[in-house]
């Protein structure tokens, strides 16, 4: 692979341990064209703008998917990814859904074992922050036909993110505007999906929420999402999260979270999820706990649920009793080796460069 290094590192400039998620970008990023038919050499090569007009394909018609990612340091400096081959079988399952080639397993992991290997000073070492990895591929032929692109750039870039502070949110049932439907997108990670949510977000952000529940686009009913997460309730002690379909994304965390919930016995049932469940289980005082589950935050547990009119108050959980926080901790220790692996997900970054 060909690697052209930068002159001089921004890490001069930009502290990893202190970085807010998504602002600064690191030394490098990969790039590979798909041009007549295939897939050119990756090339690494430092971090900034390319030469594009207006015209670009991805621009007008939206083909643009992209994964999210995350690199971990353990307390010797050692850097792990977490179940990476999860997020490539994820890329290209988007990538044949919005009708664009298919990445190499080549070009995605060793691409990005390469370029974490190289960047790999970027990857903060102070508890709960991390690199976040950003793979992306667009249509990148510059002209206005509506149909597919002949060309598409995949770039991988990287990003040192504090972690979030996890205060519990205040959410709204969305009973209106649909995320996802049938036959749809809703299961890639596309570009338009997140275009389309920011508008009913930015309501609910003026009716006072942090973010929305998505609910089915037929009846407005069934829990989907929180905001670009998955969702888990937990009703009793029994945790509760919607089965994967089509229009629900299948989360790498919320894999793990029921892998890890079932592990240390905590009953998960993959069903749906009702308005009319979470009502009832609020009256009988049994909703203990709702949150969202994702890489970016892992997860974001929520005070006040609010369906219409009524707002639910979820009741204060800390540590010892709270399964959000529990599997969090799980999680994260699995992540940064604090811990044993016994599924086999850390993914270790070796030196060779
Ligand atoms: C990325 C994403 C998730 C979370 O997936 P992870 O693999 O856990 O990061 C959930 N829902 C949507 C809509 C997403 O885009």
């Amino acid at each position: 692979m060909e690697i052209n290094k930068i002159q001089h590192s921004k890490l001069d400039k930009v502290d990893p341990n202190n970085s807010a998620f998504g602002v600064n970008i690191s030394d490098h990023m990969l790039i590979c064209v798909f041009k007549d038919g295939k897939w050119g050499e990756p090339v690494i090569m430092p971090y900034g703008g390319m030469n594009y007009s207006p015209a670009l394909m991805a621009i007008h018609y939206g083909q643009a998917i992209f994964e999210g990612m995350k690199a971990y340091k353990d307390s010797n400096d050692n850097v792990f990814l977490f179940r990476p081959e999860k997020n490539f079988e994820r890329f290209n399952k988007s990538a044949e859904r919005l009708a664009m080639p298919k990445i190499t397993k080549e070009i995605f992991l060793d691409g990005l074992l390469s370029l974490i290997d190289l960047d790999r000073n970027w990857v903060p070492t102070k508890e709960g922050n991390s690199l976040y990895i950003r793979p992306t591929m667009f249509a990148s032929e510059e002209m206005f036909s509506a149909r597919i692109s002949n060309e598409y750039t995949f770039a991988i870039m990287t990003s040192p993110a504090n972690s979030y502070y996890d205060k519990p949110l205040k959410i709204k049932i969305e009973d209106y505007y649909t995320r996802a439907v049938d036959g749809g997108v809703g299961f890639t990670k596309c570009a338009g999906n997140y275009g389309a949510s920011f508008y009913p977000t930015k309501l609910a952000n003026e009716a006072g929420y942090d973010q929305v529940i998505w609910t089915d686009s037929k009846e407005h009913l069934y829990f989907e999402e929180s905001g670009t997460m998955n969702v888990m309730v937990r009703i009793g002690d029994v945790l509760y999260t919607p089965p994967t379909s089509n229009t629900i994304l299948s989360g790498i965390t919320r894999d793990s979270l029921v892998t890890i919930a079932k592990h240390n016995k905590i009953e998960v049932k993959e069903e749906r999820i009702s308005v009319d469940d979470i009502f009832n289980a609020y009256k009988s005082g049994n909703l203990k706990e709702i949150f969202g589950c994702g890489t970016a935050v892992v997860i974001n547990r929520y005070s006040h649920v609010a369906y219409r009119d009524f707002i639910m108050e979820l009741p204060e959980l800390d540590e010892k009793n709270s399964f959000a926080i529990f599997l969090k901790k799980q999680l994260v220790d699995l992540q940064t080796n604090k811990s044993e692996d016994p599924f086999g997900w850390r993914y270790k970054v070796e030196k060779k460069l």
